[in-house]
C-alpha cells in the first residue's frame, strides 16, 4: 500500500519541479523603456518623476516595471543619460 502511494505521488513532484520553469518566458512584461545599470548613478530622479510609479530603485540601478505609459519623462530627466527606449 505504501509503495502504491509513493508511485502515485512521484509524478506530482516531477510536475511541480517542472512548473518552476516557464520555457524561457519572462515572469513580467517587458517595459518600453529600460535603464542601463552601467550608467545609472542611483540618483532617484526618475523614481520621483514617473507619473505612474513604474520605476523602482535597486542596489544596482533604477528598474522600470511593465506598466510604463511611455511618457518619456524619465528619459529626459535622467542626468546620467541612462534611460532609453527598449528597441
Ligand atoms: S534618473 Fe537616471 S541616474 Fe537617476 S536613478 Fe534614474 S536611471 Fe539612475
Ligand atoms: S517613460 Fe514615463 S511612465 Fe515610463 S517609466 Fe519613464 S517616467 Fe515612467
Amino acid at each position: 500500500m505504501t509503495d502504491e502511494l509513493n508511485n502515485l505521488t512521484e509524478p506530482e513532484a516531477v510536475t511541480a519541479n517542472g512548473g518552476t520553469s516557464e520555457s524561457g518566458r519572462l515572469p513580467f512584461p517587458v517595459s518600453p523603456y529600460v535603464v542601463d545599470p552601467a550608467h545609472c548613478v542611483c540618483c532617484g530622479t526618475c523614481v520621483a518623476l514617473c507619473p505612474v510609479k513604474a520605476i523602482a530603485m535597486t542596489e544596482l540601478s533604477a528598474v522600470i516595471r511593465g506598466h510604463c505609459i511611455e511618457c518619456g519623462t524619465c528619459e529626459s530627466a535622467c542626468p546620467a543619460n541612462a534611460i532609453h527606449k527598449n528597441v
